[in-house]
């Protein structure tokens, strides 16, 4: 009878405690030198459950940290110019440090418009085109959350990635390029895959590095991953379900992320670590990133 392979899980909930840890003694120490506390502005427009209950998560994670949170919730109404005029505001508003626009933000927002209205420094969520050009010419600036969440766990794990195939399989502007992008910072060489790749599979099989960043539950069978490769779920389907099946898959990775406690609590993470920052930069505590 043939061994079955269990790979090693990339434990995300345990690193981001630690980071969060980090942070929050990060956000003490500024609090005491300046007598200003870290602040998180939040925007929110409408009311879907969903998004309410994110944003909720996050700033309750901003309190435990030290973090203060401003809340602005719109009404499902608002349109794109008055999305842009409040984020503007706040992007020129001296006691706020980061800005988080919530998204979706419905199908009538112009959702890019409303990213370039948060002001580069304060773009601690890595949502503007100011941060990707960062993140694509590898220059200092703020990290999509998610990416820099998955990058983190990378570097946890001395994963080699110079070299290295990597294969990201989704394509949006906050989560499938900019992965791909700090990546390809790395050294790795990355292939991207999306709704019109002709044979996932093949694909897939190559790839010494997965990120699965589609939304489609088990979309990324066990049977493709190369035996010992790094499995990145970043996909999240109800039901607490990711990407990659993960039951086959875990019998031929190396490493693999849990669904959840891999790239989810990582992601929070990375967003207070980088509004912490932004207030060390704003209030001048620290050198400018
Ligand atoms: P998105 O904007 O809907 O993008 C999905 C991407 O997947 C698109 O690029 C799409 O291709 C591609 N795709 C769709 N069907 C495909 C298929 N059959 N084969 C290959 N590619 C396919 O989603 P997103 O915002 O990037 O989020 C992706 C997933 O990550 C979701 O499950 C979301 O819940 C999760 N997520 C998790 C976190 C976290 O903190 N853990 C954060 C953000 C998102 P096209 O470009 O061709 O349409």
């Amino acid at each position: 009878m043939s061994e079955t392979r269990t790979a090693q899980l990339m434990d995300g909930s345990g690193l981001a405690q630690r980071i969060v840890e980090e942070t929050a003694a990060r956000a003490a120490e500024i609090t005491d030198r300046t007598g200003v506390a870290p602040c998180l502005a939040t925007v929110l427009v409408g009311e879907d459950p969903a998004s309410a209950t994110y944003v909720r998560m996050k700033r309750a994670r901003c309190a435990k940290a030290g973090i203060t949170s401003r809340h602005i919730g719109l009404p499902a109404t608002t349109t794109t110019a008055e999305l842009v005029d409040t984020l503007a505001e706040l992007s020129g508003d001296p006691d706020v440090h980061g800005i988080l626009l919530q998204h979706p933000c419905g199908p009538h927002i112009d959702e890019r418009a409303a990213f370039e209205a948060i002001a580069p420094e304060k773009d601690v969520d890595g949502v503007t085109m100011h941060s990707f050009a960062a993140m694509s010419f590898a220059r200092p600036g703020f990290v999509s959350c998610t990416p820099g969440g998955i990058m983190r766990l990378l570097e946890a794990y001395d994963v080699e990635l110079a070299g290295k195939r990597a294969v990201v399989v989704g394509r949006s502007a906050i989560l499938g390029k900019p992965a791909g992008m700090l990546l390809l910072a790395k050294d790795a060489t990355v292939t991207y895959c999306h709704s019109r790749t002709d044979d996932l599979s093949a694909i897939v099989r190559e790839a010494d590095v997965v990120v699965a960043a589609v939304g489609r539950p088990r979309l990324i069978l066990g049977e493709d991953i190369k035996p010992g490769a790094v499995v990145i779920d970043a996909g999240y389907s109800p039901g607490n379900v990711g990407d990659v099946d993960h039951d086959t898959a875990v019998t031929r990775a190396g490493l693999i992320t849990p669904v959840p406690g891999g790239v989810g609590p990582m992601t929070i993470a990375v967003l207070l670590e980088q509004t912490v920052r932004a207030a060390a930069n704003q209030l001048g505590t620290r050198h400018h990133v």
